[in-house]
């Protein structure tokens, strides 16, 4: 048996690669319970008074993400979104009732709204329409767009003043190269956790694991008994976006050279720190739909994706 690096004493069941370091299953659970605690404190994501809503998918993070937060904030202040998108063999009852028990047990309500109430069509329905005028545009990005304004929505709506993502390490990662390679500056500034507020109209978002790989996330959801959803969503491979490719590249340089991944968000938090308390980015309100939308832009990307898809008429030549 080899025994713990930490405690020395029970029997190591996660090796973590990064640190060289064999732990059992309690040392695991606290080691990642510190980090978590230390990356909250350092930006201040948010303060005892603060109303969180967790946004959670089902996936194994988000199970990760509700017990965690559970155990460094008072559970009453505590609330859950999901977004159920509309996608055939996808969404299922099963998963989405085990994620309600999880949350209840817990005692964090949980709201549950459909990328159809959102907009008036499924993700399904917009792929369908979107093939059918020829467009070559990723199911992801119907989906994201609607997940992210769907969270945003319910959680201005019900009066919550921090939105908290499951996000993890490798998440952010694959985010930032992604900013760096489209030279998208406004967005490199954004996913800093030290950002100010850019409107209104967005509840401030925090990432609480996001210096927790997912291979982490993973063994701890496993070690926790976890049933996450399993099922893979059809649209994963069916148009191989730059994330799927940054993320192999990744995975790659991780696996020959362990903490890279970790050294790489260490090193954007120290370089952008300075950065973006001095700079403010001013969203525009989209002219159609009131909600926020990027600097330099009129019509917010779900209702751009609508008109494009043929699924919103609009006269005024926008586009
Ligand atoms: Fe949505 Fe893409 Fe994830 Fe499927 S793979 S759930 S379309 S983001
Ligand atoms: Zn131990
Ligand atoms: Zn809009």
């Amino acid at each position: 048996m080899v025994k713990c690096d930490i405690c020395g004493l029970k029997e190591a069941v996660v090796y973590q690669r990064h640190t060289g370091r064999r732990l059992c299953k309690e040392c695991f659970f606290k080691d990642v319970l510190e980090r978590v605690l230390n990356e909250v404190k350092r930006y201040e994501m948010f303060k005892d008074n603060d109303k969180i809503m967790l946004a959670v998918s089902g996936g194994k993070d988000s199970y990760v993400l509700m017990n965690i937060m559970t155990q460094i904030h008072d559970p009453s202040k505590l609330g859950a979104v999901t977004i159920v998108e509309g996608i055939k063999g996808y969404n299922r009852v099963e998963d989405l009732d085990q994620l309600r028990a999880y949350a209840k047990d817990h005692g964090i309500d949980i709201v549950v709204v459909s990328v159809k109430d959102l907009s008036g069509y499924t993700v399904d329905e917009m792929v369908e329409n979107s093939i059918r005028k020829g467009l070559k545009i990723s199911p992801c990005t119907f989906c994201g767009i609607y997940r992210r304004r769907g969270i945003n929505l319910v959680a201005r709506s019900l009066g919550y003043n921090k939105v908290a993502t499951a996000h993890n390490l490798d998440d952010e990662v694959q985010t930032l190269v992604i900013n760096m390679l489209r030279g998208d500056e406004a967005r490199l500034i954004m996913l800093h956790p030290k950002r100010r507020r850019f409107s209104e109209l967005f509840v401030p978002k925090i990432k609480p694991l996001r210096k927790i790989y997912e291979y982490e996330t993973a063994r701890y959801a496993y070690l926790k008994g976890y049933k996450p959803q399993i099922y893979e969503c059809p649209y994963l491979n069916m148009m191989p976006s730059l994330r799927s490719k940054i993320r192999d590249i990744l995975y790659r340089l991780e696996e020959e050279r362990p903490g890279s991944l970790l050294k790489l968000l260490e090193e954007y938090d120290k370089l952008f720190e300075k950065e973006v308390e001095k700079r403010e980015i001013k969203l525009n309100t989209c002219i159609i739909c009131g909600e926020p939308t990027s600097p330099g832009r009129r019509v917010c990307k779900a209702c751009e994706l609508l008109i494009k898809t043929g699924l919103l008429r609009y006269e005024e030549k926008i586009l």
